[in-house]
């Protein structure tokens, strides 16, 4: 069996402070079509890649305890993605079969079958979208949402972040829940998208507002019930001023702080004892038993048009470190994918 060049995208350098493009390099190694004898692994053609936030956490020379999935330079990053499987050495996938899981961000990936996390089975739909909506953000968004959220017809959700990746969809449950929803977000366009495309019922541009107590007070006179936490630092400062009684807050990211040494203060937490205030963190992998729940509820909203989602495309490997970096800059507009190979 010929080997075959395996273009990948390798860490070069931990990273300190922001990531920049030159802490990752394109480098091309070979790799051979063919499963290793009796391996139980599975031979993947990476499609889609998605990038997210948490990779910069991986990319953090490690300290104490080592996180199993953090990159080490010279190896390749890994992250979910959408991908074919070429051979396969367990019972669950065939060739042919198009999974999502965690994979790597290379042409091709010979990965042990437990890194898949589902087969793809609902073609009528973008591919692309196993990396977003019907991936972990979407499942993110789900459980986040709704489980830690317990949304009711008629109450006040705030998310941060809003037109990203997850926030987009949680504005959009939340609207099909019956709630009044408002976002922020990093440009003037990105606030327009959010009412526009999202159905969000406001908006406003974080960056541009002196006080941000002020500016949720003009969007909530009445107090947040929920409030979708994906930035963290300032804006998780002002929200629980205006967070009501026996509110709720999901804590799904803190990316304002990924790139710092040392995070930045939040000085108002005691107003989670004043308002009896629920704030619990998840992880989206919390919420994979309900996938298949997830699908049946999203699935027929995607097909009616009645939930949309917004992706920002960047096309080769060769521009997965701009793609990635950019998410720190707020580039990305929608979710951010990176396509490795078309079917
Ligand atoms: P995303 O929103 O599509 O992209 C990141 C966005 O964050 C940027 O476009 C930018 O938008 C905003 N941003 C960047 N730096 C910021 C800063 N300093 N302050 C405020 N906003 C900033 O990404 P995503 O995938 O949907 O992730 C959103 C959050 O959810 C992240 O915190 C991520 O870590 C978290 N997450 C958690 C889980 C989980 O399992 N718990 C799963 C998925 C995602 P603007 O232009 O609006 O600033």
């Amino acid at each position: 069996m010929a080997q075959v060049r395996n273009k990948q995208v390798i860490l070069s350098n931990y990273v300190s402070g922001f990531p920049k493009e030159s802490d990752m390099e394109i480098v091309e190694t070979t790799i051979t079509l063919k499963l290793p004898q009796y391996s139980n692994e599975v031979l993947l053609k990476n499609l889609y890649l998605s990038c997210d936030p948490y990779m910069r956490n991986l990319m953090d020379k490690p300290e104490g305890a080592p996180n199993p999935l953090s990159y080490t330079p010279g190896s390749p990053l890994g992250g979910y993605g959408v991908s074919k499987v070429l051979e396969s050495g367990h019972p669950d996938y065939k060739k042919g079969d198009l999974v999502w899981g965690f994979t790597k961000w290379e042409e091709y990936s010979l990965a042990p079958s437990a890194q898949i996390h589902f087969k793809i089975e609902h073609f009528d739909v973008p591919l692309t979208y196993y990396t977003g909506i019907l991936g972990r953000a979407g499942i993110t968004a789900y459980g986040g949402f709704f489980e830690m959220g317990s949304p009711k017809k008629g109450e006040n959700v705030f998310v941060s972040a809003a037109s990203g990746a997850v926030g987009q969809l949680v504005g959009q449950f939340a609207k099909l829940t019956g709630c009044y929803v408002v976002g922020s977000a990093g440009t003037k366009d990105k606030v327009d998208l959010l009412k526009s495309k999202f159905g969000f019922d406001g908006g406003f541009n974080y960056k541009e507002e002196p006080d941000l107590d002020a500016a949720l007070k003009r969007h909530f006179p009445e107090g947040i019930d929920i409030y979708f936490e994906n930035v963290g630092g300032k804006t998780l400062d002002a929200v629980l001023l205006n967070m009501k009684l026996r509110g709720r807050i999901a804590v799904c990211g803190m990316i304002s702080q990924y790139n710092l040494s040392q995070h930045e203060d939040v000085s108002n937490l005691a107003q989670i004892i004043y308002k009896r205030i629920r704030m619990e963190g998840f992880n989206a992998t919390d919420f994979y038993p309900l996938y298949p729940k997830f699908l049946e509820f999203v699935l027929p909203h995607i097909r009616e048009g009645k939930i949309v989602y917004v992706e920002d495309i960047a096309e080769g490997l060769g521009n997965g470190p701009a793609a990635l970096v950019g998410l720190f800059s707020g580039r990305n507009v929608g979710k951010q994918v990176l396509v490795v190979a078309r079917e």
